[in-house]
């Protein structure tokens, strides 16, 4: 486990995604408000608030949520 730039004792984690751009692994985390995955290589980052990501996660689970999450971005990175 590692720390991102610019944001201080936060969670974050690469996870088996890859980021549709540059192929590399994207990256999870979450500060206070938010659940975040993005690309650090390419520095872009969506994300989720915290309500609407445990929302998701009571209703379809850890995957569920990841689910979304890398498909909010791959929409994102590959809009141009
Ligand atoms: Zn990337």
């Amino acid at each position: 486990m590692r720390l991102i730039k610019g944001f201080r004792n936060v969670i974050s984690f690469h996870t088996d995604f890859t980021c549709p751009r540059c192929r590399g692994y994207t990256e999870f985390f979450e500060d206070r408000e938010r659940v975040w995955l993005g690309c650090e290589r390419c520095r872009k980052w969506v994300y989720m608030e915290k309500q609407e990501a445990w929302n998701v996660f009571e209703e379809d689970g850890w995957r569920g949520l990841m689910d979304e999450l890398t498909k909010a971005f791959s929409k994102y990175v590959t809009r141009g």
